[in-house]
């Protein structure tokens, strides 16, 4: 089969390799449609270095190619969305129900590496544990079904802001997570959602899918029109989805557009480590919570992947290109741009 094998920095191969066959209690998937997370792009630019020669890809819908010995539930030509995380069951965390915090966590094509890894979904094909996958009903696209893993790590953050009717939020980036963060906050129920985003066709998007305000941050105090917008309030949530340096800078931000007992999420991960400042006053004169979220347990990709099927999420419009598995290196480039929203690869 073909696949994309990165040997390095900005050097990925399509390739022949031997096609994946299913081991006991596993399934092949043949990959219909997968997207490029910003955790390829830092192995891909290097940012993130690799050990060996790898295929990437954790974003996956496909169809089932082949059942190996002992799986029931599955069946060949069942159309499937992938959990990509592998744990390990045992653990202090897992034990907990909290899988995504894994100590031996793994996953395919190395979104995670404490345990196991899976060759990833650049390629034709996929070997996966039947556990990992989920049958996709109704009539929503492959490419849809494709993003229930970043939809599912965006209802976590989501939940763990607790954001219900009439609540009110500011998501920072709108980038294809932070514009997955309005669609969630908006289906439940915020009655207020202010976005923030250096460029001009994210912040359109952002009105798009649901925003009310899409401030641009080198025009406007985000923090003060955050402010002004909520009668000196503040806003009940605040969810950082940028990512890169600029994380520690706008969480430092969020603490200052927060209402009194609301919730900072900090989404993403900040690359590299930067170290921010806050006082520690801010946080207990008005009983702020800072929390993080980091992907997701088979609780919330379920979850997100009802939402998906049952289009109470509509995630087709931030998808804006789809391109073959040959031209992946054009691909990572064009995610790199941030010209594009979600970049997806159909092999
Ligand atoms: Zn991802
Ligand atoms: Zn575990």
């Amino acid at each position: 089969m073909k696949a994309a094998v990165l040997y390095g920095p900005g050097d990925v191969r399509v390739e022949e390799v031997d096609e994946p066959e299913p081991m006991p209690g596993e399934v092949v998937v043949r990959v219909l449609a997968t997207g490029i997370c910003p955790t390829d792009l830092r192995k891909f630019t290097g940012a993130r270095k690799i050990e060996r020669p790898l295929i990437l890809g954790h974003e996956v819908a496909g169809v089932v190619h082949e059942v190996g010995e002992g799986v029931q539930d599955i069946a060949k030509g069942d159309r499937v969305a992938v959990y990509p995380f592998l744990y390990c069951g045992q653990c202090h965390y897992c034990l907990r129900g909290r899988v995504n915090l894994c100590t031996r966590l793994g996953a395919l094509g190395a979104a995670a590496e404490l345990g196991q890894v899976y060759p990833g979904s650049f390629a034709e094909y996929i070997r996966i544990p039947s556990r990992n996958v989920y049958r996709v009903g109704g009539a929503v696209s492959m490419e849809e079904a494709a993003l229930a893993e970043p939809l599912s790590a965006c209802l976590n953050g989501n939940l763990s802001c607790g954001i219900g009717l009439g609540s009110t939020v500011a998501v920072i980036g709108a980038g294809p997570i932070g514009l997955m963060h309005i669609l969630l906050a908006r289906a439940a129920g915020a009655s207020l959602v202010i976005a923030s985003d250096l460029m001009e066709h994210r912040r359109e998007k952002a009105l798009e899918v649901g925003a009310d305000f899409a401030l641009n941050p080198l025009e406007v105090d985000v923090v003060k029109e955050v402010k002004r917008l909520t009668d000196g309030v503040g806003v009940d949530a605040v969810i950082v989805a940028v990512g890169g340096k600029a994380e520690a800078k706008c969480t430092e931000d969020a603490l200052k557009m927060v209402a009194k007992t609301g919730v900072v999420n900090i989404f993403a991960g900040t690359w590299p480590t930067t170290l921010m400042q806050i006082d520690p006053n801010t946080i207990h004169y008005a009983e702020v919570k800072l929390t993080g979220s980091y992907l997701s347990t088979p609780e919330h990709f379920k979850k997100a992947l009802n939402l998906i099927t049952t289009g109470r999420i509509k995630l087709k419009n931030i998808i804006s290109h789809i391109m073959p598995l040959d031209q992946i290196e054009k691909a990572f480039n064009i995610a790199l741009s941030r010209e594009a929203l979600k970049v997806e690869i159909k092999p």
